[in-house]
């Protein structure tokens, strides 16, 4: 059973919040007969929704886990004319979104969906999802540099949140280590290296959560299993 505004929601009526104005105003039917109530509860499998006359249907959901290039911006569409991360899946109706972003200049894994309740869970800062990126700098910060990323550096939207170090490689000019974090604030992993001295000269993000580009070329995407989303939620 679901309620009937996140149903509509679901279908693509309106938002849902929305969705509850338009039933309060009595243009919902519930197998012919007009419902007003908010609370009111359906059976999605059974039961026939009407707005305005018109018989609605469910979308079904799709997940997607994308390994995303460099030079593609993580939007639906973009004014400028740059290539969309949406635009790289194919043969999906659904209209999917991304969760989260990732710069123009990031590659690595992205989640598309059109679930909103898991983008608003996946996103919100309470929930704090394990991110790993791959980060190469310029130069070779020391360990107690380093260290430095992992205890907290002062941005100016405030202190970073505890963060992890690892597997640190030092080649030629450049430095490449990983980056666990748990919050998601604006080119947070550049500002942060900007922050200890060490510019990034590539960025790509390896691990979302318990997920990971295991198989994935860049460009290419997959479904995720029920598994896969049930221990994302
Ligand atoms: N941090 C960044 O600086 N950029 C990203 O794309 C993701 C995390």
């Amino acid at each position: 059973m679901e309620r009937l505004q996140k149903y509509m929601a679901h279908a693509g009526v309106a938002s849902r919040r929305k969705s509850e104005k338009i039933i309060t105003q009595g243009r919902v039917k519930v197998n012919g007969k007009i419902v007003t109530e908010l609370g009111t509860k359906i059976d999605p499998d059974k039961d026939i929704v009407e707005v305005d006359g018109r018989v609605i249907s469910k979308e079904k959901y799709v997940y997607i886990l994308l390994n995303k290039p460099v030079g593609y911006i993580t939007s639906v569409s973009d004014p400028h004319g740059r290539k969309t991360v949406t635009g790289l899946i194919k043969g999906v109706s659904q209209r999917i979104y991304p969760v989260g972003r990732l710069d123009y200049d990031t590659s690595g894994l992205l989640i598309l969906t059109n679930d909103g309740e898991l983008t608003y869970v996946l996103t919100h800062p309470s929930h704090m999802v394990e991110k790993t990126y791959r980060v190469e700098v310029k130069g070779f910060p020391s360990d107690e540099v380093l260290k430095k990323l992992e205890t907290g550096v002062k941005l100016k939207d405030g202190l970073t949140a505890p963060a992890r170090v690892s597997a640190v490689k030092r080649k030629e000019k450049n430095t490449i280590f990983n980056l666990t974090i748990h919050e998601g604030r604006n080119r947070q992993v550049r500002r942060m290296c900007d922050k200890i001295g060490f510019p990034v000269v590539n960025l790509k993000r390896i691990a979302f959560g318990p997920l990971n580009l295991k198989g994935l070329k860049t460009g290419q995407y997959r479904f995720l299993t029920e598994k896969e989303v049930k221990a994302l939620k």
